[in-house]
């Protein structure tokens, strides 16, 4: 099949090009597009045949259950059941946005977008293309990251391309996107609601409104020896072709072992690279050197954290050395993906 790539400006939206991609979606077809979050990959979420066409375009495992997205909260209603109050709460503040919230399902959602469970992850995004592109494929759209299943989410068009070029019927480039992780997942059929997945809506934006929220303590701890909440969650996920160590510990000591492991593995004949900070880049001394951001700002973080993935397997190299990032706000969301990229490979120095 030959993927159609179409460019949108968010600012000035083509209503005929959403229409078209509009159709592709309601005739049961693929189509990736922008949201705030990542690139996702959009299928027809009630239709059981569109959304296995997902799980083939990625190569995902079916128990590995979809997110249903849509655009306006009447539309909550025809797909969850039992929508608690506190969740109505957390929609009118963080709804559209980077958020999904995990309900028991209405009977119109298939198992086969659910993976198998009476459960269903909504979520309400805000960009202006994916609401066009939702609306006019029929309003309920599930769209998983639109990368082969494992590799690093794609947070542009082009890494889209790269993953699903003649998979899927269409790719809408709306440019990068604004946060560059996945959504956070709250889980509101449990007391108290739980997170499965940190993102951007953090657990302290999340506790001020609604009080005690519980984290799934699996997610951003090194220990991965208890599967996670969510399914997808206990899966190599947002990895690299490379093998990926975080090194953890005070800054100058951890620039210290980052450069004396690099150099022993390029003596070993290996490519090496190297993630490293605004703050920090200088002080490597050999190998692919990249900064993921400033520290100042982890917003940037989150921003480039895939983008850097993907380069390094452009680059080639073998080894990934990582700096380590703290835990608090979107801090959470970083470490949780990079652990996940390094199957939980920390060297701690402290
Ligand atoms: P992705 O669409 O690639 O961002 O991945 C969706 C994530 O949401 C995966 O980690 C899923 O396991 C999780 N998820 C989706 N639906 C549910 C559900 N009903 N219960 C728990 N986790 C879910
Ligand atoms: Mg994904």
């Amino acid at each position: 099949m030959e993927t159609k790539i179409i460019k949108i400006d968010k600012k000035q939206i083509n209503k005929s090009m959403i229409q078209e991609a509009g159709d592709i979606l309601k005739r049961g077809g693929l189509v990736a597009f922008p949201t705030e979050t990542v690139y996702g990959l959009g299928a027809d979420a009630l239709s059981e045949e569109a959304a296995a066409k997902i799980y083939a375009a990625k190569g995902r495992p079916s128990d590995n259950p979809l997110i249903v997205h849509i655009t306006n909260m009447g539309d909550l209603e025809k797909v969850a059941e039992k929508i608690p109050a506190e969740a109505v709460k957390v929609a009118g503040k963080y709804w559209p946005g980077p958020l999904t919230m995990i309900f028991h399902k209405k009977d119109i959602v298939p198992y086969g977008t659910t993976g198998g469970l009476d459960t269903v992850a909504v979520r309400m995004p805000s960009h202006e293309i994916a609401r066009e592109v939702i609306d006019a494929g029929g309003g309920f759209i599930a769209a998983p990251s639109a990368n082969t299943s494992g590799r690093p989410s794609p947070t542009t068009a082009q890494h889209v391309k790269e993953d699903m070029d003649g998979r899927i019927e269409m790719i809408v480039d709306g440019g990068p996107v604004e946060i560059g992780v996945e959504s956070t997942i709250l889980d509101m059929t449990v007391t108290p609601p739980m997170i499965l997945r940190p993102g951007a809506v953090t657990e302290e934006m999340l506790t001020e409104l609604i009080g005690a929220v519980a984290v799934d303590h699996t997610l951003i701890t090194a220990d991965s020896t208890e599967a996670p909440k969510a399914p997808g969650m206990k899966y190599r996920h947002y990895a690299p072709n490379a093998e990926l160590v975080i090194i953890e510990g005070p800054a100058s000591k951890v620039t210290e072992e980052i450069n004396r492991l690099a150099r022993a593995r390029q003596k070993e004949g290996y490519k090496v690279g190297i993630i490293g900070t605004e703050e920090t880049v200088s002080g490597y001394t050999s190998g692919d050197v990249k900064s993921i951001g400033t520290r100042e700002d982890e917003s940037t973080i989150a921003g480039r954290l895939y983008a850097v993935l993907r380069e390094f397997d452009d680059d080639g190299v073998n080894y990934i050395y990582s700096e380590s990032f703290a835990t608090g706000g979107i801090g959470s969301a970083i470490m949780n993906r990079l652990l996940k990229a390094a199957g939980h490979h920390v060297i701690n120095i402290q």
